[in-house]
């Protein structure tokens, strides 16, 4: 079975982390801070906190931020749940703007969702395509709204040659699948430091200098072992996106005489890290997904649903007091028609070829 993703630590990351249980500092410490340096190079922020989820790192920054009840946070439904729970979490209302070709927030739909309850816009750079941030940062700030960034899903991908995470405040997730991962943790990356001193303190439990409380916080630190884990990755983020980005070339040139889906477009003034690699089936001329997922599961080629449904489309959330059902068809569409395949360093020349013809061979089923 070729996997849809694969965790790919090896002797550096086994180093440093023996090194970190020899240490005896096991809690935020050293690695963590050089985690956050590594962090700021990679969004090309003045500052990082880094934090234990993806998660956690959107409703630390919506905190920060000041966002609460009576406010509204724009963002995306095709996304996964943690979008839509973090700003939940920091108790204001969730909108949901329509999509465009790249799957991500169309600024034209956000537009017509701002009022002055609009406190934060939050796109998502999903499967590691960056959103159009030029459009989206003039439209925030034209509102008096921060942008907040979900780049959970992409680690060094630019917008006109800038890394995501330094338009707004970067919420990075380094969960097992994430093209880095440490198991568990997160970062948010800003250049406001006032924005960063809030953080650091709403982190570690609102303290600012030992049992010198200042507000109420939380518990969202980071563990040396976990940064451990991570940092080695850090250095050799441009080979893991550059295998990614050979992969996902070799599938688009594979797949594209293949009739009944669309292999996915990069923008021009992007470049995408391919998170995943996700193609679009026509279903409107009749080809059914399950079977699809089927057939490839049948030849040995894991795939995925990057979402099956809009985040919103839940009982728990449809009738939630703070989410508010905007309907969004383009996402719809794309829920209903997307499906990944597997992009990362671990898929081999011989394994594209097989899954091209898998998938050549699935759909015609
Ligand atoms: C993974 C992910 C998150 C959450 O990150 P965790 O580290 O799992 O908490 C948030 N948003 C998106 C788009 C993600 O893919």
């Amino acid at each position: 079975m070729i996997p849809i993703s694969a965790v790919a630590i090896g002797a550096e990351e086994e180093a440093l982390v023996l090194e970190v249980l020899r240490s005896g500092q096991l809690a935020q410490g050293p690695k963590v801070a050089q985690l956050e340096a590594a962090s700021c190079a990679m969004a090309g922020t003045a500052h990082a906190v880094a934090v234990n989820s993806g998660t956690a790192a959107l409703v630390l920054a919506l905190k920060a931020i000041g966002v609460g009840p009576g406010d509204e946070v724009i963002t995306t439904p095709f996304t996964f749940a943690a979008t839509l729970n973090a700003i939940i979490e920091s108790g204001a209302t969730a909108r949901f703007a329509d999509i465009g070709a790249d799957f991500n927030l169309d600024a034209s739909y956000v537009e017509a969702l701002i009022n002055d309850r609009t406190k934060a816009v939050l796109p998502v750079h999903l499967y590691g395509h960056p959103a159009e941030m030029s459009t989206l940062s003039a439209l925030a700030s034209g509102a008096g709204a921060a942008l907040v960034e979900d780049c959970a899903q992409a680690h060094g991908a630019t917008f006109d040659g800038r890394p995501v995470g330094g338009f707004g405040v970067g919420c990075f997730s380094f969960y097992a699948t994430k093209n880095i991962s440490s198991g568990e943790g997160g970062v948010v990356t800003t250049d406001d430091a006032a924005l960063a001193d809030r953080m650091r303190i709403l982190r570690n439990q609102g303290m600012r200098a030992r049992y010198d409380y200042v507000v109420p916080g939380h518990n969202y630190r980071m563990t040396d072992v976990i940064a451990a884990i991570a940092i080695p990755q850090f250095a050799r983020l441009g080979d893991i996106v550059g295998a990614r980005q050979a992969n996902a070339a070799a599938l688009s040139s594979l797949l594209a005489d293949v009739v009944g889906i669309a292999v996915p477009v990069v923008s021009p003034n992007r470049t995408h890290v391919w998170h995943q690699y996700t193609i679009r089936l026509d279903v409107e001329a009749g080809i059914d997904r399950a079977n699809v997922v089927a057939e490839l599961e049948r030849q040995g080629v894991g795939c995925g649903v990057y979402y099956p449904n809009l985040a919103y489309d839940y009982d728990c959330y449809r009738s939630h007091p703070s989410v508010v059902v905007d309907p969004c068809p383009n996402a719809s569409q794309a829920a209903a028609s997307v499906l990944s395949l597997p992009v990362h360093s671990g898929v081999t020349d011989a394994d594209l070829e097989h899954i091209a013809d898998a998938v050549a061979r699935a759909v015609r089923c």
